[in-house]
């Protein structure tokens, strides 16, 4: 681990080992003919995407997916050769941008098969197209197929390598929804045709619901969240030092606005992080942080760049004292369910004031 002593206290170190174990994990789990595309968008939801994609072997992973054509461009920059798929739309010059750097295009709807077609009449492109079966945003309509079909029937060096589509409700076993998806793909890949379908994001992977040959797109499930009520290893450590410890009579405030007042005279430390890190000022008065192993209470808002806890309960805490904001005992999951979201969010709004260190 890098030394970071002329550095701010706060900073996330991200368990190199522990992803490994989880790309290991989902890609040993998948059927015969199954293999991983590993969804490294947002940053690797905040992790780093060109460290943890330098971590994602061709035995063990098929393709890295990005949200943004940027973000693909960023792992081509940093030399990562494995294939790599952009699942959002892409404007007219961003086609070309994505073919010259062997970048594939996760098409989502006819407008932009057009301009890919009309790319296609001068060189050979290979696409995967996505299919809307249930969840209203992106991926060709039924009512679409036809003239989709029609467009790809009359552009001879096309071709669409797979067919995908997103579920909307696979984090909800109890949800029909999933299975009206899966008949809908069915029905729509058969006017297509496609050497390769995608459907599970991590939910449904994790429900085992791939069919053998099938692609799987899984994001969050890699960095140890909570998935379907089971989670593998948690890869990202959120920490901070104790900058100023202080002793108050009962009845003081505490930060803007006063929203707590001490019950009796109280130790407060003051830790230097805030809602500029992406510590969620809806935390404010109703989270816990570790201190020497045991919860600190977060007590009063959290500034932007300040936050205090109450360690009155820990008499051993010293100035210098590590803080732990997310990691150990404190998950993602419940941290995000306190400040009224989701995992995928807390960790995307660790902003990047917060340095990422790999071990
Ligand atoms: C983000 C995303 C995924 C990954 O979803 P997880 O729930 O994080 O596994 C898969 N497919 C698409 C199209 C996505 O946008």
């Amino acid at each position: 681990m890098s030394t970071a002593r002329d550095l701010r206290p706060t900073w996330a170190e991200i368990d190199r080992g522990a992803f490994s174990r989880n790309v290991d994990s989902i890609a040993r789990r998948l059927p015969r003919g199954s293999q991983l595309i590993a969804v490294l968008k947002g940053d690797a939801y905040g992790h780093g995407a060109v460290e943890l994609a330098k971590l994602c072997t061709p035995d063990r992973v098929a393709m890295i997916a990005t949200a943004l054509l940027e973000e693909s461009l960023e792992l081509r920059r940093a030399g990562i050769e494995l294939p790599l798929l952009v699942l959002g739309p892409l404007t007219e010059s961003q086609i070309g941008i994505a073919l010259d750097q062997r970048i594939t295009m996760g098409v989502v709807g006819p407008e932009e098969l057009e301009l890919v077609c009309r790319v296609a009449r001068a060189r050979d492109v290979a696409i995967h197209l996505k299919l809307d079966t249930g969840m209203g945003r992106m991926g060709v309509t039924e009512a679409e197929l036809p003239r989709v079909v029609e467009m790809i029937r009359s552009t001879p060096r096309l071709r669409v390598e797979a067919l995908y589509t997103h579920f909307a409700n696979a984090d909800d076993s109890s949800d029909t929804l999933t299975d009206v998806q899966i008949e809908k793909f069915r029905a729509m890949s058969a006017a297509l045709r496609a050497q390769r379908h995608h459907l599970a994001n991590s939910a449904a992977t994790m429900r085992g619901l791939i069919e053998p040959g099938d692609f799987v797109r899984v994001g969050i499930a890699l960095f140890g969240a909570e998935v379907v009520g089971s989670r593998l290893d948690p890869v990202l450590r959120w920490r901070t030092e104790i900058m100023r410890l202080k002793d108050l009579p009962s009845g003081h405030g505490i930060g803007y606005g006063t929203t707590f007042h001490t019950l009796r005279p109280s130790r407060i430390a003051t830790l230097p992080v805030g809602y500029a890190d992406g510590y969620d000022r809806n935390l404010s008065n109703n989270a816990y942080v570790l201190v020497r192993g045991r919860r600190a209470p977060v007590v009063g808002r959290v500034s932007m760049d300040l936050l205090t806890i109450d360690v009155t309960d820990i008499p051993d805490a010293r100035y210098g004292d590590e803080a732990i904001l997310l990691g150990d005992e404190i998950s993602v999951d419940e941290l995000a369910k306190r400040a009224g979201t989701i995992s995928y969010e807390l960790f995307c709004r660790i902003s990047k004031r917060v340095p990422r260190f790999y071990k």
